[in-house]
Parts: structure tokens; C-alpha cells; sequence
């Protein structure tokens, strides 16, 4: 899909000024005002002789430009998107024709105190993270991958590895949010009404675009972090300890080796002091080094014999070295902060590929070890393996959101990544039947290979009560693409 150069709403307004200084005649004007229309509404294009719209892109400044996108459909097509940093591996912010509104440019810190802070939704959780802590506070989730906005992580799946009692992602801190519905009205959400506010939260933008949050934080608060190495046999008879550890629990499983990296993080009650250093370089060695690192190795050694165990002795490596051996004290603050990897953008997409199911916790055990067997026995038939670890994060009950995985019960989130692609469309559709097979939850942003009828299963009550509230929200269906007629309705 050909996409257009992205629409800034301050250039045109600059531009249509200019054009005014110049005193053009009023159907100059008009004509290229009409001009501009057209760039914003996509131009067509020949595909194996088939014409195409290509989607417009947005790029929001001031919460009055959203209302002008979505009470203007002939200029700004159907379906409207809004997009954080678009690392969704979804089809979930996907348009066609439609319109997408990029909303990091609305990325203001609007006003904090001691307990909580509002910001508009395209601020990402790096930035956030970095005003707060000067002045001493953090967030109160603990989400590794800082470059998400605030507006995408509350409004999607967005897991972490929590510590008990402060919620399974982020969503859980919200303590108001204020929604541009589809027909361009502002509504304000707040904990006093309660029902609304957790459909609100984890609703994909179908209820309308989240343009500003206020969130629970608090003063940064240090944890310790302690680490094992078990083979997958012995993770699983231990899993039932990690299931229950007052800590926030982190898994590396690499299944070639048939080693799990074991990552626990305790909160004291001392607090020490945390550097920020370590964090940066683990991140820097984690999110950009390594996924570029097993990924050439992937292209220049072309024997899979001397290839796949280089990659795996390489991953090993890093994780001994870089997780294991640089931090072992941390804080959320320290997490969030530093400059690395950006996740994907809608001008660069990321190099990662990355599917997530969640499984109840009581499960996990089997589920680990039949993982491992899965990713062998795949292996030999397609000869695709993933070059990276798979991520696994305890997931503690948590109901803030309607569609929230753990809504029922505790949960392990598994995220199966790669930078290898060949093979990669294969291989999740045979991870979504071997996930079905354990009772795995979706999350609509980063789990492929979903069918309707599963999710159906999965969430059923809850998802009927999105729906209704969806559409008599959004009659219009202003705000549902293809991907979430498919899976919502
Ligand atoms: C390399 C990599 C690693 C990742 N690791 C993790 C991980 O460890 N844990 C995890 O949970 N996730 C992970 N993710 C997934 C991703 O970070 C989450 O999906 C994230 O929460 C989404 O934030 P975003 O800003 O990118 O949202 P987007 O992907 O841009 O959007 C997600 C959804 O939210 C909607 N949306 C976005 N902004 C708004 C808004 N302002 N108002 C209303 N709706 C909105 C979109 O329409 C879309 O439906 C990873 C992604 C990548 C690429």
C-alpha cells in the first residue's frame, strides 16, 4: 500500500497563509485549498492493473485537529486509526484507504503532584519517564519497551513484568482519560464512573481517539534483582514457586539450548540508589545490538549447522553478559529512561517480529515444556527457528480493563520473537493452534494468526459488551477497520 506524504496540520495552516499573503483570487484559493484535499485524501495508483487509495497520515498537533479528522469524513476517509509508536504487530492500526493519525507530535506534560500525572496520549513512556524522575518519581508499571506512547500502551495489551499489587500493565494506572469520540464530542472518564472507564481502557481506539491521561505515580522506588538458570524441565516443576514469589517474575527461554534465564525483581525496604548506566547499555546491547548482530549472522553463514548454534551461543551470551552481569539492582524510573531502540514507526518499520499469547498461570509449566518441543519439531519440518529469545513476564488477575488477559486469573504472557522473517508467517499460525491447545488469551495488537471464532470463545461476554457499547458509540463505524469488523464487529 503506497502511502502519502503525511499531512502536518501546521504547515497547511502555514501554507494556506502564505497563499493568503499572496492574494490569491478566492477561487485560486479555492482551488488550492481543493489541492490540499486531495494530497490528504490519497492518490491512486496502478496495481496489477487494479486502482488502489492509498491511506493518509495525519499528524495531530492540538486535540482540535482530531475533532477536524473525524467530523470530516469526505476529506479524511473511513476507517480512522489513531497510532502511538505503531509497534503493534497486528493489523490493528492498518487503514487501506482510510486515515491514520499519528499522535506522537502530542506528547505534552501537562501537570503532575505527588500521586499522579496528565499528559496527552502520544508522549512516549521514555520521555514521561525522564520528567519524572526529575524530580524524584516514576511510574507505577513497571513496561520495559519505553518508546510505546502512553495513548497506544492504555488503549492495547501492553504486559509487563509487575510487581504484586501494582497491576499487570498499564492500563491498571489510569485514573482518568478524556476520549474525542467519534463525532468529535470531548468525554472525560474518570474512576467515578468506573463501569465506562474499563471499557474505555484496552479499546483499540474504537470508542474514539484518547488525547489526554492521567495517571498514578509515585516516588521511585528501587528493587534488587536475583537470577537463575534452569533447563526447561526443571523451570516448569519450579513454576509453580514463580507463580506464587511476591516479586515481579521475567523469563528468557532460549528452546534450541534448552536453557530459561529466570529473572525475579524484589522490592526491599530499603531503597538504594540505582544507576542509570547499566540500564542504558543493557538496553542499548538488548533492543539493538543483539537483534542486529543474530540477524547478520542469520544472512552471511549460509549453513544452518555452524549457523543456528552461533546464533544461540550469541544470545546465550548476551543475556550471561548483558542481563545477568551489568544489573543487578533496578527501579522503573531506571528502565524507562536512557536512549535506545525505537520501536516501529510508521516511516520505520521495526526489524523485530514478535507474536504474544498469555496462559494461565496454572498451566504455564506444561506450556513451557511443550514450547520447546513445538519449536524443534517445527524446526526440523521448515527448518524456520526464531533467532531471538522468547520473552515470558507473570501477569498478576487484573479486571482495570475489560479486555484485559488476565481479567480472570493470573497469567504468563509468551512472546516469541524474531528478526528472521522467512518462515515467520508459518510458523505463528502453527503457534496460534499450539496456543489454542493451552487455553491462550490474545491480545489484538500483538497476537497473529487470531480467528474470530477463538476470540469469540476467549472473551466472549466481555467482547459482547464492547461491541454494543461500540456501536452505539460509533453508529458510523468512523473508527472500525477491516481488521476489527473481523475480530469486534
Ligand atoms: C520490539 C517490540 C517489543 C515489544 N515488547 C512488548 C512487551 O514486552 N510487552 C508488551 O506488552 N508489548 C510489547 N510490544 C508491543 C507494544 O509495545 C505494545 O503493543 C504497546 O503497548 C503499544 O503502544 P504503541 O504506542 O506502539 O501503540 P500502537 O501500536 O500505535 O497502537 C496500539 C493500539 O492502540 C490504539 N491507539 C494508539 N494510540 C491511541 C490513542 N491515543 N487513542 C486511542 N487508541 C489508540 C491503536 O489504534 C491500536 O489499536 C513490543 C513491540 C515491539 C515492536
Amino acid at each position: 500500500m503506497q502511502r502519502n506524504k503525511a499531512l502536518d496540520f501546521d504547515s497547511d495552516t502555514d501554507y494556506l497563509a502564505r497563499l493568503r499573503k499572496k492574494t490569491v483570487g478566492f477561487d485560486d484559493l479555492k482551488r488550492l485549498r481543493t489541492e490540499l484535499v486531495i494530497e490528504a485524501t490519497g492518490e491512486r495508483r496502478r496495481k496489477h492493473g487494479i486502482k488502489e487509495k492509498a491511506e493518509t497520515l495525519v499528524k495531530v498537533r492540538r486535540d482540535r485537529d482530531i475533532v477536524t479528522v473525524l467530523t470530516n469524513p469526505k476529506r479524511f476517509p473511513s476507517p480512522v486509526r489513531p497510532v502511538g509508536s505503531n509497534s503493534a504487530s497486528t493489523r490493528c492500526t492498518r487503514t487501506q484507504a482510510g486515515t491514520q493519525l499519528d499522535m506522537t507530535l502530542l506528547n505534552r506534560l501537562l501537570r503532575f503532584n505527588a500521586k499522579t500525572v496528565t499528559v496527552q496520549a502520544g508522549i512516549r513512556l521514555r520521555e514521561l519517564a525522564e520528567k519524572l524522575a526529575e524530580h524524584g518519581l516514576e511510574l507505577v508499571g513497571g513496561c520495559d519497551d519505553p518508546d510505546r506512547t502512553v495513548g497506544g500502551a492504555i488503549s492495547s495489551g501492553s504486559l509487563t513484568a509487575a510487581i504484586p499489587g501494582e497491576g499487570g500493565d498499564l492500563a491498571s494506572s489510569v485514573v482518568r482519560l478524556t476520549l474525542i469520540t467519534p463525532q468529535g464530542h470531548r468525554l472525560d472518564i474518570g474512576q467515578d464512573r468506573a463501569d465506562l472507564l474499563r471499557v474505555a481502557l484496552m479499546s483499540y481506539g474504537l470508542l474514539g481517539v484518547v488525547c489526554e491521561v492521567e495517571l498514578r505515580i509515585r516516588r521511585i522506588r528501587s528493587y534488587a534483582m536475583r537470577n537463575k538458570t534452569l533447563n526447561f524441565d526443571e523451570l516448569a516443576n519450579y513454576m509453580p514457586d514463580l507463580a506464587q514469589v511476591r516479586a515481579a517474575v521475567k523469563l528468557f527461554l532460549l528452546p534450541y539450548r534448552d536453557t530459561a534465564f529466570v529473572e525475579v525483581r524484589v522490592t526491599g525496604s530499603k531503597n538504594r540508589p540505582v544507576h542509570g548506566w547499566p540500564w542504558k547499555i543493557r538496553n542499548w546491547a538488548w533492543n539493538s545490538v543483539l537483534p542486529r548482530v543474530v540477524h547478520s549472522v542469520g544472512r552471511v553463514i549460509p549453513i544452518r549447522q555452524i549457523r543456528d548454534p552461533l546464533i544461540d551461543t550469541v544470545n546465550e551470551a548476551a543475556q550471561v553478559l548483558v542481563n545477568r552481569g551489568l544489573s543487578a539492582s533496578g527501579s522503573n524510573s531506571a528502565e524507562q529512561s536512557g536512549q535506545f531502540r525505537t520501536l516501529s514507526r510508521p516511516q520505520r518499520p521495526t526489524r523485530i517480529r514478535y507474536c504474544t499469547w498469555a496462559f494461565p498461570a496454572c498451566q504455564f509449566g506444561a506450556v513451557v515444556k511443550a514450547y520447546r518441543d513445538f519449536c524443534r519439531a517445527h524446526n526440523k519440518t521448515s527448518k524456520f527457528r526464531c533467532d531471538l529469545p522468547a520473552i515470558a513476564y507473570r501477569v498478576d488477575k487484573d479486571q482495570s480493563a475489560l479486555l484485559s488477559p488476565s481479567f480472570d486469573e493470573q497469567v504468563f504472557s509468551l512472546s516469541v520473537r524474531t528478526t528472521n522473517t522467512r518462515g515467520w508467517e508459518n510458523f505463528v499460525m502453527e503457534f496460534a493452534e499450539f496456543a489454542a491447545g493451552f487455553a491462550g488469551i490474545p491480545l489484538f495488537n500483538q497476537t497473529c494468526g487470531l480467528t474470530a471464532g477463538y476470540v469469540e470463545d476467549v472473551f466472549g461476554k466481555r467482547l459482547a459488551h464492547l461491541r454494543a457499547i461500540r456501536r452505539r458509540m460509533d453508529p458510523n463505524d468512523r473508527m472500525l477497520n477491516q481488521f476489527f469488523a473481523e475480530h469486534v464487529g
